[in-house]
């Protein structure tokens, strides 16, 4: 949270006063922005929740937006691609899956 209150919140306030306030075409970008990456609630996978709700317990978490989502997918592909096959991880792949 320190992180969060030293680097991005100065810098999420910096955006939204430059670029929702000031409508500055060269402004700050601010990659948390939910104006600026807004996310359709209907459109959110399961998978995507379940991993939410775990996370924001342990990382202190604030949002998400549609760029936390698509990192979120690149991560799945990867895992995918590079965690060798096993029972017990299919299992738990599973639950998510579900
Ligand atoms: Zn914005």
């Amino acid at each position: 949270m320190e992180l969060y209150k030293s680097l991005w919140e100065p810098r999420a306030e910096q955006h939204d006063n430059e670029r929702h306030q000031q409508n500055l075409e060269e402004a700050l970008d601010d990659p948390s922005c939910p104006i600026c990456y807004p996310i359709n609630e209907e459109e959110v996978m399961e998978k995507f929740r379940i991993f939410w709700r775990y996370y924001q317990r342990i990382c202190s978490t604030i949002t998400y937006n549609v760029k936390t989502i698509g990192l979120f997918n690149q991560l799945l592909v990867i895992w995918d691609r590079n965690v060798p096959e096993n029972p017990e991880r299919n299992e738990k792949h599973g639950k998510i899956c579900e």
